[in-house]
């Protein structure tokens, strides 16, 4: 198969790119990013290393562009977007573009061009707080309403309907994922888990939004590319139309992850700090995996004790990534560092 994988150069898409590349040897990957200061070639496989993979630089609003990446191709998986929340509620307009408008843009020629499978990376913050129809806090299911509580998760809530209504209207092959939050190798330190591990080592302190105790639900990355891969490789049509929560069952606050950051790098927690809350700050997200492991049997392997300790040293060891982002970007990622989470 040969799949198209916009916003592959970004964390969870490169590790989806890498994923493949080392388990499915009948596939091709062709990148299709603009490599904001989110995306970047370094999160990847060297291109000349196998004729599996191709890259294109370009935007997904950009209809000629996009049109002409997906002839020849199979199946799309559509990561590209801008994702992070702070900087949404800064400014919401590239949040709009890319992930309203661009979803759109590829939806469309997916449709004119007869796609196998559309795969469409949502998530678990379209729900708003986890929380049953009568308001008690519990995890999301599918079927809950949308109640985003930022412009990000509204932007996504938006593509996220979207696309299931491609499916509606004109039976495109659209399946959506909602993820909980990703941990793992080439997260952008602008997130909270490899913002609180970089602070940490270099003797920085941990902003933490409110009282700390906000939770979410953690997976370690390769957790969720193994269960889109899953999604991706299902052959029949009993996959279109749905919509698949993907979780590990790992409720943690930001408060909890600062303190174990801290003790694994044998630092003090005196380098925790509070600071005010941001608007619109979901208390609890988490969702419920009972359909993707009653349908395909898919369930999160890695425990978050042991996927942050290889995180952590991944951030250790990978110096050369991190200063190659630092070199990039330095001005801007020194006022990201400070922010909360
Ligand atoms: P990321 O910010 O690391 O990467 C986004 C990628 O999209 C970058 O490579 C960027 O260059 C590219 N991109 C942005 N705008 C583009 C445009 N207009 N045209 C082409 N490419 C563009 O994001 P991520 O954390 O890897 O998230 C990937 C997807 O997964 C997103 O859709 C996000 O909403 C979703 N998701 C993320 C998480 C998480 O915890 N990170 C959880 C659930 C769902």
């Amino acid at each position: 198969m040969r799949i198209l994988v916009t916003g592959g150069a970004g964390f969870i898409g490169s590790n989806f790119v890498r994923y493949i590349l080392d388990n499915y040897p009948e596939d091709d990957i062709l990148v299709f990013d603009i490599l904001t200061y989110a995306g970047d070639l370094a999160n990847l496989p060297s291109l000349t290393s196998t004729h599996r993979l191709s890259f294109i630089q370009a935007n997904i609003c950009d209809e000629q562009a996009v049109a002409q990446a997906m002839a020849g191709c199979d199946a799309v998986v559509h990561f590209a977007a801008e994702t992070h929340v702070d900087r949404s509620l800064l400014s919401a307009q590239d949040f709009i573009a890319t992930n309203v408008q661009g979803t759109y843009v590829l939806l469309e020629a997916a449709r004119k061009q007869h796609m196998q499978r559309f795969l469409y990376i949502s998530t678990d913050e379209v729900y708003g707080n986890a929380c049953s129809p009568d308001g008690m806090s519990r995890p999301s299911v599918e079927t809950d309403s949308l109640r985003p509580l930022s412009p990000y998760a509204a932007s996504k809530a938006g593509a996220d309907t979207l696309a299931f209504s491609y499916w509606a209207s004109y039976g495109l092959p659209v399946t959506i994922t909602r993820s909980s939050n990703n941990y793992g190798p080439y997260q952008y330190p602008e997130k909270q888990l490899p913002l609180f591990i970089l602070n940490a080592l270099e003797g920085r302190p941990l902003p933490i939004y409110g009282d700390g105790q906000h939770s979410r639900d953690w997976i370690h990355v390769y957790d969720h590319v193994a269960a889109l891969s899953v999604l991706l490789h299902q052959a029949d049509s009993s996959l279109d139309g749905q919509i698949f929560n993907i979780g590990a069952d790992q409720e943690r606050t930001t408060l909890e992850n600062a303190a174990l950051i801290l003790k694994s790098l044998e630092k003090s927690a005196e380098q925790i700090s509070f600071v005010q809350d941001r608007p619109g700050h979901v208390r609890r997200h988490a969702v419920d995996t009972t359909k993707i492991y009653q349908q395909l049997g898919w369930q999160a392997r890695i425990s978050f004790d042991e996927g942050i300790k290889q995180t952590i040293e991944w951030y250790q060891t990978h110096t050369d990534w991190l200063a190659g982002i630092k070199e990039k970007h330095n001005e801007f990622l020194q006022s990201a560092l400070q922010r909360g989470t």
